[in-house]
């Protein structure tokens, strides 16, 4: 959900003229095989079981793992077992981040481990660690205000949770910023809503021109902690410890597969997730099972024997956590169709409920998408909202001048256990999971058979 494309406002074919039952006409013809689609990804859990094999069995997928390479070759072999069309892999190459043994604890007072987890593109401390004193700030200004008082000192951000994309600045840029005022090591407090005791891990970038220090999460509770002993006028002291380092830059893999279009193959409608994940959990809300729902679309259309005009290209992303590497590699590989491409859809919200359907293009295909929503009734789903998008999509996408759709699901459920341990299938409901997979089968359906190409 990185941009909103201003796309040109192309006249229409579609009337959105309403049938008696208050659903648009056009889409008559299309009510049987959406219906059947949404059938049958709702009569089991098998989108739910294949987010399980996914995860019990290759587990956290981070960039240049062995566990994402295994995970690739069985997402490659599952879909030619599901009879996909024209199923491979596209090469990328990707960041090797290695985590190494870490560890935190409170040496002033007497001993305390801490939770904690590095953040993924932190650097090492030396071998023996580094032992400092604290400064807890509240936010970037207190730091500023405190800057005389940050110098040899391990920084910790202890920031209250607003809303992810606020709070995340201080994952993403809070060693820098510690760092400018000589800090010798940064952490932040996990970037989540709530948690039980969790830390959450997640990429970060140093500013150029300022000292790399290592920098870390801690729990909420953790933070807290640290918070009330300093305001007690204790010199709270820490020991930091990690190993963290960038190897060598690996091969890894896209994975495609599609269901070729009956009259318009050259057409494409662009459905996926990203398949690599952060290593504490088992990346299964992120993104797993962004992975599997919109894979369904294309394994429950083979299933059902439903071949519509244009292509439906399922796209499993590497490397969207800590590189982009993926999404900008599918722009770079496809740039002579990028054009082509009639629709980008991705889930990379989790399918937490209440879940919501979400587009960004023009108000002539915002009207179509509407119009196919309704279809969705049956699910909850009828409503469009804003926020289209997905960071892998993004770079096709913009160089296309393509509408995009997002899949989203409650972002309170989702940002609790994002990049987290707790990121595991246990904590996603099956029928939330079919009930994903159901929307965007029907909703891919109609956008690859209707006879006009979506408006830009
Ligand atoms: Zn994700």
């Amino acid at each position: 959900m990185r941009q909103l494309l201003a796309l040109v406002l192309t006249s229409v074919v579609f009337t959105a003229s309403p049938s008696a039952q208050g659903r648009p006409a056009w889409l008559d013809p299309y009510r049987e095989n959406a219906e059947k689609l949404m059938k049958a990804a709702t009569a089991d859990q098998f989108a739910w079981d294949r987010v399980a094999e996914l995860t019990d069995t290759y587990g956290q997928r981070l960039s240049g793992s062995e566990n994402l390479n295994r995970a690739i070759a069985w997402a490659v072999a599952t879909m030619k077992t599901d009879g996909l069309d024209n199923v491979h892999t596209e090469r990328v190459m990707v960041p090797k981040w290695v985590r190494g043994v870490e560890s935190l604890e409170i040496t002033n007072p007497p001993h305390h481990v801490v939770p904690m987890i590095g953040l993924g593109g932190s650097v090492a401390t030396p071998p023996d660690g580094i032992e400092a004193e604290v400064l807890v700030v509240a936010n970037g200004a207190e730091l500023t205000r405190r800057a005389a008082e940050a110098n040899g000192k391990i920084v910790l951000f202890n920031v209250p949770y607003t809303n992810y994309g606020e709070t995340v600045a201080y994952r993403s840029g809070g060693a820098t910023m510690a760092a400018q005022h000589g800090a010798v090591a940064a952490l932040v407090r996990a970037v989540g809503p709530t948690g039980l005791r969790t830390p959450h891990t997640g990429g970060m970038n140093y500013g150029d021109g300022v000292a790399k220090i290592p920098t870390a999460a801690i729990p909420v509770e953790d933070a807290l902690r640290i918070q009330r002993l300093s305001n007690r006028g204790i010199k709270v002291r820490l020991r930091l410890k990690m190993a963290a380092h960038f190897e060598a830059d690996v091969e890894s893999f896209n994975v495609v597969g599609e269901i070729r279009g009956s009259e318009k193959p050259g057409e494409i409608v662009l459905v996926g997730g990203h398949f690599d994940s952060w290593d504490p959990g088992t990346g299964a809300s992120d993104d797993g099972v962004g992975c599997v729902v919109t894979w369904e679309a294309a394994r429950l259309m083979k299933k059902l024997n439903i071949r519509p005009k244009r292509t439906v290209r399922v796209v499993l992303f590497t490397n969207e956590e800590n590189g982009m590497r993926g999404g900008n590699g599918y722009r770079d590989q496809h740039e002579q169709e990028a054009a082509n491409h009639i629709l980008a859809f991705e889930s990379d919200s989790g399918v937490f409920a209440p879940a919501s359907l979400g587009f960004s293009g023009s108000a002539a295909a915002r009207q179509i998408i509407s119009d196919i929503a309704t279809l969705l009734t049956p699910l909850g789903l009828q409503n469009i909202g804003p926020g289209g998008g997905g960071a892998d999509i993004g770079p096709i996408a913009t160089l296309g001048k393509v509408p995009m759709m997002a899949y989203s699901g409650d972002s309170t459920k989702y940002f609790t256990i994002h990049h987290t341990p707790a990121d595991t299938v246990d904590r996603i409901e099956p029928a939330e999971v079919s009930k994903a997979a159901a929307a965007i089968a029907a909703m891919i359906y109609v956008v690859a058979e209707m006879p006009q190409a979506l408006p830009k």
